[in-house]
């Protein structure tokens, strides 16, 4: 079958063979209220409040949206204003830790005997997807009655640079993230389910090919090392031939897409009742003295995990939350670790600071290489004139930010901000010609 391309970045997974190591609780965790896709979630505690590990610290703020859970045990410090990673300024709730670790004392065993529950279950445990979108996992699995699900494909592709904390749960949990596919699969009946790893991950794959055996309808799929073999619509159009229209989820195209990591955490509430309040995250980068795979609790200052890593070996001119191909940008290492936190990279001046863009050469290297077949360099044109009907000719709608374009531009052209930006300007133009369309329509009702 004919894949989608992208382009052969650099693996660098220098962390690949390293179990994670669980780091000493920090003092005080710093926990945003907004963390997925979605509304914010409510505080249900106050200053002063005593929390132990597992306990509900704030419930879903709506349909989409996910309750939080404290993974320490200590006291609310307060209830404060923190400037997100988004750039802007959210709710956070704060704990200081007392070192106790004392868990919830009503924690057990979630009984799961339906769809319903499954799904009420995974909005209890506060899941949302692992693989950086951060949408809530119980929108994703409330497949509207009629829609038929064919696929459930289960992203182990792993494809950014540096990043290895899927690796080490495919490796080091691998009964757990089938346990949570065998619930997916029999609630939603579901009749096949596919893990798509990348063909770097040999011992990936003979793990999880070993516990698929003799598994109705499980399979594992074994992927080119190509990025961005992860992106939700490169993996299900790389194993399934189908395309997700633009504008459209997975399940118009008859798949539901789950990471690894979102599975053993669905099946570890299941199994003991412990929400997601700890993550596996990869430590990495130029800047980082001792790179390594640590596990902490959600809201930890990323401080201390460069701390528990040997600190930096020099200055960092650049922080990621996440790859270098997708991560985002930090101001500084006090930012705490957020349920979809799967690295963290601290590069030196020479891996951190970008060149200055020189003029498009018009050599066509990003249409060549974006996975959606887009036109980056006509993309970047259009913006620059402020042309948004182009932009929708363009379908710059499908762009999913993966980075291919800038990889191979010689220019050194900003393609994924102008992106960003394009989109912005469609979606502005797309509603004020829809508040227009209203507007004439109404006229014309009263005329
Ligand atoms: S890769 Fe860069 S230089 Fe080449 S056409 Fe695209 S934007 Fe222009
Ligand atoms: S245009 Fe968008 S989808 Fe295409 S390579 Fe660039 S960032 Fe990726």
């Amino acid at each position: 079958m004919k894949r989608l391309h992208g382009v052969k970045a650099p693996h660098w997974k220098h962390t690949a063979d390293l179990a994670a190591v669980r780091i000493p609780i920090p003092p005080e965790v710093i926990i945003p209220m907004s963390m997925h896709i979605g509304a914010p979630a409510k505080p249900v505690v106050k200053a002063g409040d005593p929390v132990k590990v597992g306990q509900l610290i704030a419930e879903a703020g709506g349909f989409v949206s996910a309750p939080i859970h404290s993974g320490v045990s200590g006291k609310v410090k307060k209830i404060d204003e923190i400037l997100l990673s988004t750039g802007q300024k959210g709710t956070a709730v704060i704990i200081e830790t007392d070192g106790e670790q004392e868990v919830c004392p009503d924690m057990g065993p979630v009984p799961v005997t339906s769809k319903e529950e499954l799904i009420e279950a995974v909005k209890a445990s506060g899941l949302v997807g692992l693989g950086g979108a951060g949408f809530p996992a119980s929108v994703k699995l409330s497949v509207k009655d009629g829609v038929k699900i064919d696929y459930l494909l289960i992203n182990g592709a792993e494809c950014e640079p540096y990043i290895t904390s899927d690796t080490r749960t495919m490796l080091d949990d691998a009964e757990l993230i089938v346990g949570g596919a065998e619930l997916v699969q029999q609630y939603l009946k579901i009749p096949e389910v596919v893990f798509g790893i990348e063909n770097n991950k040999q011992e990936c794959i003979r793990k999880l090919g070993e516990l698929c055996q003799g598994k109705q309808g499980m399979r594992v799929e074994s992927l080119p090392a190509m990025y961005p073999q992860g992106g939700e619509k490169v993996l299900i159009y790389n194993i399934t031939g189908r395309e997700v229209p633009e504008g459209k989820l997975p399940a118009d195209a008859g798949c539901i897409v789950m990471n690894c990591t979102s599975l053993a955490a669905l099946y570890r509430y299941v199994s003991t009742g412990m929400p997601l309040v700890e993550k596996c995250i990869t430590v990495d980068g130029s800047a980082v003295a001792k790179p390594q795979n640590v596990i902490a609790p959600i809201g930890t200052p990323i401080k201390y995990l460069f701390e528990f890593c040997g600190g930096f070996k020099t200055d960092p001119a650049k922080i990621l939350y996440g790859g270098p191909m997708m991560g985002i940008a930090v101001p500084d290492a006090e930012v705490p670790v957020l349920k979809g936190t799967n690295a963290v990279l601290a590069f030196d001046r020479e891996d951190g600071i970008l060149p200055e863009p020189t003029a498009c050469i018009r050599c066509g290297n990003c249409v060549k290489h974006c996975p959606m077949r887009l036109l980056p360099l006509e993309i970047e044109r259009a913006f620059n004139l402020k042309k948004p009907e182009v932009l929708e000719q363009e379908k710059v709608g499908l762009c999913m930010e993966c980075g291919c374009c800038a990889f191979g531009c010689p220019a050194k052209r900003p393609l994924v901000h102008v992106m960003k930006l394009s989109k912005a300007m469609l979606r502005d133009y797309q509603t004020a010609k829809k508040l227009e369309a209203e507007k004439k329509a109404a006229k014309e009702e009263n005329k």
